[in-house]
């Protein structure tokens, strides 16, 4: 990801803008965001991490991307 202005979609490669959350071609998330829910005991987490992270750097829980089992 050369370009700030431009993300790829890990699963079909499809070139989205950068504030997109989703890749309009087949649905896949483009941001690999922490997957810590909010409770009432934590406020949760919201981490955006690198595309090639299984596992948040801020808290260890498992990221989105690995969720959807694109890494
Ligand atoms: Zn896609
Ligand atoms: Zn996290």
């Amino acid at each position: 990801m050369a370009n700030d202005e431009l993300q790829t979609c890990v699963r079909c490669g499809y070139v989205a803008d950068k504030d997109d959350r989703y890749c309009i071609q087949c649905g896949a998330p483009l941001k690999n965001t922490c997957t810590k829910k909010k409770t009432v005991l934590h406020k949760g987490c919201s981490k955006v991490n690198k595309p090639d992270a299984k596992y948040c750097s801020a808290c260890g829980t498992e990221t989105l991307f690995s969720e959807w089992g694109l890494l």
